[in-house]
């Protein structure tokens, strides 16, 4: 059976979004078809629309979202109808030569759904980054639904799907934070944000924000910096050095993918210290740093995919520190919208007015 559902497309470059009708085709041997209750706007979900990922259009959009299992495929076991699902990016196929090595965080054959959505004349669509749930059903390959406690609220528990995990992630997975470390946190929006709740999370003592808006250190605060500093009036890596009796942070993360700030990151750390860059780069950046300090400060230089997770650990496990009231999962969500405020909510993300606005189904 085929399935007519609305869905939020990114149909040519640069062009606003549009809500259509999708035809979502029941599921086949390993697949699950997921009614979706909440969907995130990310800024992934711009890139695609924008053409900065690939020239695969029409795009289906959409992918940090929570929903309800509908129906499965033969050969599914990890999940039945009726369960509450994250869907998740990474969904580690066990075979590659990364998952064979017990890495299965690296995975480099993760799965996805073998039949295609498509629009009513039978254009396959692309789903954003294989998910694809900016619609009312979505088709994913089973290992990329991971069962979580139904007692978590939709709109919060979808965001641990992409954004705050890979925060979350960068933190406590790649940058191994732990109780008494110091930490700074460069670029306060949601990634970076999850990135300091991570850190309060795993016990780090000093926690620093640095961001050049103040409404965003705001957010910092609450999610549990103990300091901030606006780096349009301040230079951060003095600031942070100060703050840490002259010597840098233990592990520093960039949250925003730029030269400038990579090389903020780097010199604020203390001696053997790690950098995290879990922000995204564009092709045109280069990075120029003194061979001999990369050298002499030692340490580690790390990238930060998606957190480093592996969904089937890392999804119950904050969803149910979230239930206990450790990590306020709540607070990310800025507004819930209707499906159809999608090319809106990409203009107040870009204006830096929300965390997460959350489509609600
Ligand atoms: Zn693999
Ligand atoms: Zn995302």
């Amino acid at each position: 059976m085929v399935n007519a559902v609305k869905g939020v497309i990114a149909g040519a470059k640069g062009a606003p979004v549009q809500l259509t009708t999708i035809l979502v085709p029941d599921p086949g041997p390993g697949e699950v078809l997921v009614r979706v209750q909440a969907c995130g706007v990310c800024h992934t979900d711009l890139h695609y629309r924008e053409g900065a990922i690939n020239d695969d259009f029409p795009f289906l959009l959409g992918h940090e979202a929570s929903g309800i299992v509908e129906k499965i495929g033969a050969n599914v076991t990890n999940v039945a109808p009726g369960d509450f699902v994250i869907l998740a990016w990474r969904a580690p196929c066990g075979t590659c030569r990364s998952c064979l090595r017990g890495r299965p965080w690296y995975c480099f054959a993760s799965q996805n759904a073998q039949h295609k959505m498509t629009l009513p004349d039978g254009t396959p669509l692309s789903p954003a980054l294989g998910i694809g749930a900016f619609a009312e059903l979505s088709l994913v390959a089973a290992g990329q639904a991971v069962k979580i406690n139904p007692a978590a609220r939709p709109a919060a528990a979808g965001l641990v799907g992409c954004g705050i995990m890979a925060g979350l992630g960068a933190a406590i997975n790649t940058g191994g934070v732990s109780r008494g470390d110091s930490v700074a946190v460069i670029g306060c929006g949601g990634v970076g944000n999850a990135a300091i709740a991570g850190s309060k999370l795993a016990g780090a003592h000093t926690i620093i924000g640095v961001d050049v808006d103040d409404r965003k250190l705001e957010w910092a605060k609450q999610f549990g910096a103990t300091h901030t500093v606006n780096s349009r009036h301040t230079d951060p890596v003095q600031a942070i050095r100060d703050l840490t009796g002259g010597h840098g942070v233990n592990v520093a993360i960039e949250a925003v993918g730029r030269p400038e700030t990579f090389t903020q990151a780097f010199y604020a750390r203390d001696h053997a210290g790690t950098v995290v860059l879990v922000g995204v780069p564009n092709p045109t950046m280069t990075l120029e740093l003194p061979l001999l300090e990369i050298f002499g400060r030692g340490g580690a230089l790390k990238s930060s995919w998606y957190g480093d997770c592996l969904p089937t650990r890392d999804f119950p496990m904050f969803i149910d520190l979230y239930l206990q009231g450790r990590l306020d999962l709540e607070r990310f969500v800025s507004e819930t919208i209707a499906l159809e405020h999608v090319e809106d909510a990409f203009h107040k993300m870009e204006r830096g007015e929300v965390l997460r606005s959350v489509v609600v189904f």
